[in-house]
């Protein structure tokens, strides 16, 4: 979705004139890009008309740059209908707060509850969860290790999913936990059963928020899944899952928009660090392509060595960034997730090497080619030549040709870099917010 819509909207953004043929050419391509990216049509429909009413807003200005203004109304239009504000959790003041979490099975639900465990633990909290999805053996124990990982105490019995619950708040209360989350049963469909089931432990527990997961790789049909919960239940909020895999953000464009209600967290990987608060403003950036810097930040400092990164940083200010940098750098990445989860959220970085795979296998090869090295090789790669290159890929247990590619791959991401205004070479060449 971002590249079909940067697309469009740069044909416009610099222009100081707009025509309305400008403006209908531009909404088309736009138009076109949300329904590709599967966005529900009613919602396509709303948001082309409200860009529309901005765009002969524009028109009509005497702005320097109404093209920037038609972004610009883009981009509000967006974090509109991705919800505006951040959502915000409080808490109740008599503890527990409880949190009911609902989803279809496999939307992601007992691997979101550990996530938001995580999350409130991270945040000061003492959180507890309670596994009250009894409908096999197998997923008490999923959240039971999932628990252990991120060491939260974790409730189940087998009694059944509403004494479950209730005993776990009870047992929460008991020992001075502050928030429990409560995982449930799902089905592989909206039915009648599930619905009784989790409107009945809502009735019992009365959950100050109930999180409904909505998997986003199923696009406009979990767009549906939410709308049937919503019915039955009193949703809070929306959990989006699996972002990392849905790169047409269609389900989190249409949700708020169909079922009214906000997109609270989002997760995008199976790792439990891979979650936090959903910023509308930020995946309207993202969408638009310029890039979640912020998250990226954020993400970058939660696991990041800081002194690593600060030195790393430095170096790429100043264009003294090496391969040994580099070989630092790539084990943060590790620590951090994917590499690609990474680029996705830079700005600038072109869409082939976004899409680019980068498995677990490769990096560490990379690490062993550049460990290989000597100190000097790794400062100034230019001095590795055949011999060098053979000793490398002994060492490393590669091939010469796996030495060169890395080289060569490594002179093009420094090109890169400076093309992006790092360096002092090209200081002036910062790209302008839009
Ligand atoms: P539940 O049936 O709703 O409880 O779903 P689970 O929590 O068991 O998750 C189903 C599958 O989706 C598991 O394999 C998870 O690892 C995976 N999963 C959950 N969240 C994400 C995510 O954000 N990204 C990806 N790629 N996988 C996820
Ligand atoms: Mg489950």
């Amino acid at each position: 979705l971002g590249g079909r819509l940067e697309d469009a909207l740069s044909k416009i953004r610099g222009k100081a004139r707009l025509s309305e043929a400008d403006v209908e050419l531009a909404l088309r391509e736009i138009r076109n890009a949300l329904l590709e990216a599967d966005v529900n049509l009613l919602v396509v429909r709303a948001i082309t008309d409200r860009i529309r009413e901005a765009a002969v807003g524009a028109m009509a200005s005497r702005s320097l740059t109404p093209g920037q203004q038609v972004v610009k109304a883009v981009n509000d239009e967006l974090i509109n209908v991705l919800g505006g504000e951040t959502f915000r959790i409080t808490y109740e003041s008599k503890p527990p707060t409880v949190i009911l979490m609902a989803g279809l099975q496999g939307s992601g639900k007992t691997t979101t509850s550990a996530k938001l465990a995580r999350y409130f633990k991270a945040q000061g909290r003492s959180p507890m969860l309670v596994g009250a999805d009894l409908q096999r053996p197998a997923a008490v124990e999923q959240l039971k290790t999932l628990a252990s990982q991120i060491q939260v105490p974790m409730f189940s019995e087998w009694t059944s999913p509403i004494e479950v619950a209730k005993a776990g708040v009870a047992e929460a209360r008991r020992i001075g936990r502050d928030v429990v989350i409560i995982d449930t049963a799902g089905r592989l469909t909206v039915d009648a059963e599930l619905m009784d089931e989790i409107a009945a432990i809502s009735r019992e527990v009365r959950p100050k928020y109930t999180f409904l997961v909505i998997d986003a790789m199923m696009g406009q049909d979990s767009v549906n899944t939410a709308k049937a919960f919503n019915d039955v239940l009193e949703l809070d909020a929306i959990v989006l899952s699996k972002l990392d895999g849905d790169a047409r953000g269609g389900a989190a464009l249409s949700v708020k928009e169909v079922v009214g209600k906000p997109i609270a967290f989002a997760s995008d990987g199976e790792k439990l660090d891979n979650f936090g608060p959903f910023h509308p403003d930020r995946m309207a950036s993202r969408i638009l392509g310029m890039g979640d810097v912020l998250t990226l930040i954020e993400q970058a400092e939660r696991t990041m060595d800081e002194e690593v990164a600060e030195r790393g940083a430095k170096k790429l200010m100043e264009g003294k960034f090496d391969l040994e940098d580099f070989l630092q750098q790539l084990r943060q990445v590790k620590k951090m997730g994917s590499l690609k989860g990474m680029l996705s959220m830079l700005p600038g970085v072109p869409k082939e090497l976004r899409d680019v795979e980068i498995d677990d296998a490769e990096l560490g090869k990379i690490e062993a080619m550049i460990s290989s090295m000597t100190k000097k090789e790794r400062s100034d790669p230019s001095i590795i030549d055949a011999s060098r290159r053979a000793r490398i890929a002994a060492g490393s247990g590669t091939t010469s040709a796996n030495v060169s590619a890395l080289i060569k791959q490594f002179k093009e991401m420094q090109k890169m870099m400076r093309s992006m205004g790092i360096g002092p070479a090209s200081a002036t060449k910062r790209r302008p917010k839009p």
